[in-house]
């Protein structure tokens, strides 16, 4: 059977199946999913979810008929245990579905912290619908919330928990939030932010071990041996690829992840990765590198099923992401450079503002607050690489796309 086989349906898989179809894939296409859940949006779980703003339905990536109208064989709790490439079919834990194309969207899983006490209850990582129902019962619950890991995830959960009422503390083991991937002037500003919602931030702690009684977490034990009293633990340390089946089969992993080319392509031709578990060389790096986005991950699996179809689209789309917290939209654009210069437009003070990051005279990376327009300009400026006009870039009254220089 000339089947596509997907493995994982979230934002990559699922836009995989819907792209093929749309291309005109006229063979079966099989989406296989690890989760009990329709296929759903992520970004929201530590966002409008936990904060009661929206329910699970309103969550779907696609209404549960779409897959059967598009002829896309969900599976549900069916995950591929292997894949044998020679005889192209990949078992799971039903049965074995044959393939001429495979695509690996398996995505990424939250880090563990192995510590003595990890797992206890109480504790908790936030990855996937199963982690956010918990988290959220878990909350309602509890009176004080440590956060291990001032990230993304982290932060945006603090952002929640203080709201509800909660005593929270972020623990972060560098000496400032966000150091790999916000400029400094904005990681101090949504700092601070939080700081004005009660949030207390220790910089610079190891944690060495989870306080347990009873089963239940009671708090977190500093390297120094200081207790941190918490009934909630949320454990927010970053994610890892998940690589296991891509590595029993050989293919090439880079920063990480499954080494793919432009089109999404493995090192074995007709096996594709797709999303945050495969790395390649996106024009704007100078190295193989993952990408978690949603961006990514739905740009990614277009330029696949492209490439599946016979066509040629690989990937060129300049990285973006946002994070929301409190009333404060973040958005990021384009990769920071080392030894790149720092525009400011904007004062942060009006709580909107914007920091640009320019190599020479182009933009390289722009970051937003609460300026969406600004994040749709860096965009295009980015892309297109225009030469920037430092003076008109600074002057948040001038709209950016102008803050460019005349052609000579
Ligand atoms: C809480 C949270 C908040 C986020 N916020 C943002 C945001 O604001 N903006 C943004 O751009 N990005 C955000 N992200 C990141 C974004 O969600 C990811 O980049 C995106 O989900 C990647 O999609 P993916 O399909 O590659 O992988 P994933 O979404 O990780 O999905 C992979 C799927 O594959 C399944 N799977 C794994 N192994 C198997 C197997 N053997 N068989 C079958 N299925 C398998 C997994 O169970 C999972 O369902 C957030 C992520 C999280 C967890």
């Amino acid at each position: 059977m000339s089947a596509a086989v997907i493995i994982g349906a979230s934002h990559a898989g699922v836009q995989a199946a819907a792209s093929l179809r749309q291309a005109g894939w006229q063979e079966p296409v099989i989406l296989l999913s690890a989760e009990k859940d329709y296929p759903y949006h992520r970004p929201p779980l530590s966002k409008g979810y936990l904060a009661g703003e929206k329910d699970e339905e309103q969550l779907l990536l696609r209404a549960p008929d779409f897959y059967r109208e598009q002829g896309i064989e969900l599976r549900l709790e069916d995950p591929a245990t292997s894949i044998d490439p020679v005889a192209r079919k990949v078992v799971t834990r039903s049965g074995s579905f044959g393939f001429e194309k495979l695509l690996i969207a398996t995505g990424s899983k939250a880090r563990p912290l192995p510590l003595p006490g990890a797992g206890a209850q109480g504790t908790f990582t936030l990855r996937s619908m199963m982690d956010a129902r918990a988290l959220r019962d878990g909350m309602r619950q509890a009176s004080a919330a440590i956060i291990i890991g001032g990230g993304f995830i982290g932060l945006e959960f603090a952002s929640t928990a203080i709201r509800h009422g909660l005593d929270v503390t972020v623990l972060e083991a560098q000496p400032r939030l966000l150091s790999r991937s916000l400029p400094a002037a904005l990681a101090d500003f949504i700092r601070d932010r939080h700081v004005s919602s009660g949030v207390r931030f220790r910089f610079g702690d190891q944690v060495a071990a989870f306080e347990v009684s009873g089963g239940r977490v009671t708090g977190v034990r500093l390297g120094d041996g200081q207790v941190l009293a918490a009934d909630l633990v949320l454990v927010g340390v970053g994610g890892e690829a998940e690589t296991a089946l891509a590595q029993s089969i050989g293919l090439d992993l880079a920063a990480g992840g499954i080494h793919v080319d432009g089109h999404g392509q493995t090192s074995r031709p007709g096996i594709y990765a797709l999303g945050d578990t495969a790395a390649f060389h996106n024009a704007y790096a100078t190295a193989p590198m993952r990408l978690e986005s949603v961006q990514n991950a739905v740009d990614q699996a277009k330029s696949a099923a492209t490439h599946i179809m016979g066509g040629n689209a690989p990937l060129v789309a300049v990285p973006w992401f946002w994070t929301d917290q409190y009333d404060l939209k973040v958005q990021m654009a384009g990769l920071a450079r080392p030894g790149c210069t720092e525009i400011v437009r904007g004062d942060p003070a009006d709580g909107a503002f914007s920091v640009l990051q320019l190599e020479g005279d182009r933009l390289v990376a722009s970051y937003t607050v609460n300026r969406a327009a600004d994040h749709m300009a860096s965009r295009r400026l980015i892309s297109e690489a225009p030469a920037v006009n430092v003076a008109l870039a600074s002057d948040a009254s001038v709209p950016l796309l102008r803050a460019v220089k005349a052609a000579a």
